[in-house]
């Protein structure tokens, strides 16, 4: 049997503990969510780590033994210690994937892999969201209804300040009219990187089917097939390869 993907699921768990609203919804945490739906999937095995736990739950060991990493982040970016977000942009420039949810793109180590401001427009008045597929056949794609529709979400508009990406796989359109590019795809060094717009902490969007499976999906496609060292080397004569 295939080794099964490693996932951790980073959440800042800070809004679940102090907000009443959202502790109704996620009474574990959202990550409790994500990582239940995961660990259902098949051929995936997930663990949790959060903010608060001695070096955020990201240890060299852990990060080392983890294929892919999901975030989600809002009320204390700030306090995610830059050594960690330091460690981590160095595991996924060596191969480990990482999915960035909703407000993740203020974190800090988003905003690291990315190097722009992350910033967009925003409104919360609990409006449907469309996400149309902009990508046929992207594999983050596969199995999902289109279009998929949230009845209550937070508005996030253009424009996004990130790095053309290498593929943009939903697009939302709200009833504000506003779009944004809700699915989006990079690579940094030799890890693969997607940011993934749905999320906000007061609407049960993780429990939402089509918003889990596209998180599965995401983690199936960031999964390296092997971590690498990249490295400088001098090689001073012409033929070394060649050589024993
Ligand atoms: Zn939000």
């Amino acid at each position: 049997m295939p080794r099964k993907i490693s996932v951790t699921v980073w959440n800042e768990f800070r809004h679940e503990k102090t907000h009443k609203q959202v502790k109704e919804i996620y009474p574990d945490g959202m990550h409790a969510v994500i990582a239940a739906h995961l660990n259902a999937a098949g051929g995936i095995s997930a663990r949790l780590a959060a903010l608060d736990e001695p070096e955020h739950g990201l240890t060299e060991k852990v990060l080392a033994d983890t294929d892919v990493l999901t975030w989600w982040g809002h009320m204390a970016h700030g306090e995610v210690a830059d050594e960690i977000v330091d460690r981590v942009q160095q595991h996924v420039i060596a191969g480990m994937g990482i999915i960035c949810l909703h407000s993740a793109h203020f974190s800090k180590i988003f905003r690291r892999l990315m190097g722009t401001t992350c910033s967009l427009k925003w409104r919360e008045v609990a409006e449907r969201e469309i996400i149309w597929c902009s990508k046929p056949g992207h594999p983050i794609a596969a199995g999902l209804p289109e279009p998929i529709i949230l009845e209550h979400t937070e508005m996030y508009g253009e424009f996004f300040d990130v790095p053309e990406p290498e593929a943009t796989v939903f697009i939302s359109n709200f009833a504000g009219g506003e779009v944004f590019r809700s699915g989006c795809a990079w690579t940094r060094g030799a890890g693969k990187v997607f940011y993934f717009r749905p999320g906000h902490e007061t609407y049960p969007i993780f429990k939402d089917p089509n918003v889990l499976k596209v998180i599965e999906n995401a983690v199936r496609w960031a999964a390296p097939a092997a971590r690498t060292t990249i490295t400088v080397s001098h090689r001073g004569e012409i033929g070394w390869f060649e050589k024993k």
